[in-house]
C-alpha cells in the first residue's frame, strides 16, 4: 500500500509487525511470472529493523500509485473526504506536467547515451551508497533492453518529477540475465569509477 502524502509504502515486517518504506529502500525488484492482470512485483527492501525483507506490490502500486493515480490506495482513499481532494490533486498535477514533458523518474542508458524516461518497475537492483544519501541503480531500459547502472539521489528515487541534474554512470554494459546483472552490480557499484551524465531529458 502506497500513501502519497508521505510518500512511502507500508509492508510487513516480521519484527515490527509493519515497515514504512520509500523508494529508495527498495533492494530488488522482480516481476512475478504468470498471467496476473496488473503484473505483481516481489520487491526486496531494507527496513528500519535493519534486515531486509520481501514485500509483493502490484504495477499499479508500483509506478502509478506515487504520482496519485490509480491502483488500490486510490480507490480507498476516495472512500475518505478528507485524504480525497489531495489525491485528485496530485493526480491532475501529474497529468499535466507528463503532458508538458515532464517525466516522474529517469535515467540514463548507458548503451544509447542518453537519458530515457522510466518507471520503477523497470527498477532491478537497487543498493545504499555514499553513506545513504546516494543509491546505486541497475535499470533496464524500458526501450533498447540494456541494463544501466546509475547514482542516484535519493530524492531522484522518492520524490516523482525530482530528476537530479547529473547522474553517475557505470560506463559497462550489463548483462541481460538479471542473476548476472546482481552479482555485476555489487562488484561494479563498490569498484567501479562512475561518470556524470546530465540528465535533462
Ligand atoms: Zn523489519
Ligand atoms: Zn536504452
Amino acid at each position: 500500500m502506497y500513501d502519497a502524502l508521505t510518500t512511502r509504502y507500508t509492508f510487513a515486517c516480521p519484527e515490527r509487525g509493519e515497515a514504512r518504506v520509500a523508494l529508495s529502500s527498495f533492494r530488488r525488484v522482480e516481476q512475478l511470472p504468470g498471467p496476473a492482470q496488473p503484473a505483481v512485483f516481489e520487491i526486496e527492501f531494507g527496513c528500519v529493523c535493519g534486515h531486509e525483507h520481501p514485500g509483493l506490490v502490484s504495477h499499479d502500486e508500483l509506478d502509478w500509485a506515487p504520482l496519485g493515480l490509480g491502483g488500490d490506495a486510490t480507490f480507498v482513499n476516495l472512500m475518505t473526504a478528507t485524504v480525497d481532494p489531495v489525491e485528485q490533486e496530485l493526480a491532475d498535477l501529474a497529468a499535466r506536467r507528463i503532458e508538458a514533458g515532464e517525466w516522474p523518474w529517469s535515467f540514463f542508458c548507458y548503451a544509447e547515451e542518453r537519458p530515457r524516461p522510466v518507471f520503477p518497475s523497470a527498477f532491478v537492483v537497487l543498493a545504499p551508497s555514499g553513506g545513504g544519501e546516494e543509491v546505486g541503480l541497475a535499470v533496464r531500459c524500458p526501450v533498447c533492453g540494456n541494463t544501466s547502472i546509475n547514482l542516484v539521489t535519493t530524492q531522484h528515487l522518492d520524490v516523482p518529477f525530482h530528476n537530479d541534474r547529473e547522474v553517475g554512470v557505470v560506463p559497462h554494459v550489463f548483462a541481460s540475465d538479471l542473476e548476472r546483472v546482481a552479482e555485476e552490480f555489487a562488484a561494479e557499484l563498490y569498484s567501479a569509477r562512475f561518470d556524470s551524465r546530465r540528465l535533462a531529458l
